[in-house]
């Protein structure tokens, strides 16, 4: 079995990355993903990489990474990552054809355990500690603003990026 990186915004899994970032003389443990590294790359391309989480909190639970490492989170995005965001909503719907469509969400920093920019594909039935770690907030609103939260969906952060301001734990 191949072990797979996993992203979890707990005290403990962060300290288990955190073990691991050394390896690569501190680099960045996404700059460096492979399949001789552990990684189960489902795809990859000249932009992104998608992979799976090592400990998945629904029955699909993918990672979507930019092969660069443009930005650490989604709160450094700006207007123009408008067309990486679309190119890595596109390949989660394109990877995970299920009906209804995946669930995608980036963590707000500080609830985010790997700085390299990573987007969160979930497909069918979340765990429970998957919704409780995943919650995605101000679905429901009237407005479909972000809401309170630390976990964001795509089309929330391009409606935020679209009107010239950057993603943020505060109300979107
Ligand atoms: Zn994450
Ligand atoms: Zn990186």
């Amino acid at each position: 079995m191949p072990t797979f990186l996993s992203c979890f915004p707990s005290r403990k899994t962060l300290g288990d990355e955190d073990s691991l970032a050394p390896l690569s003389g501190g680099g960045c443990i996404f700059c460096n993903v492979s399949k001789e590294k552990g990684f189960n790359i489902v795809y990859e391309d000249e932009e992104l990489i998608a992979f799976h989480d090592r400990t998945p909190r629904a029955k699909v639970h993918l990672l979507i990474i930019p092969r660069r490492h443009l930005v650490s989170s989604v709160k450094e995005l700006r207007r123009e990552h408008i067309p990486l965001l679309n190119a890595m909503t596109d390949l989660a719907s394109t990877l995970v054809p299920s009906n209804p469509p995946p669930k995608t969400g980036f963590h707000i920093p500080p609830f985010s355990s790997v700085p390299h920019l990573h987007l969160h594909v979930f497909s069918g039935k979340h765990t429970f500690i998957g919704r409780f770690k995943y919650p995605i907030s101000g679905i429901s609103g009237k407005s479909g603003d972000k809401g309170y939260g630390w976990f964001v969906t795509p089309d929330q952060v391009i409606k935020i990026l679209h009107v010239g301001k950057a993603v943020g734990l505060g109300r979107g």
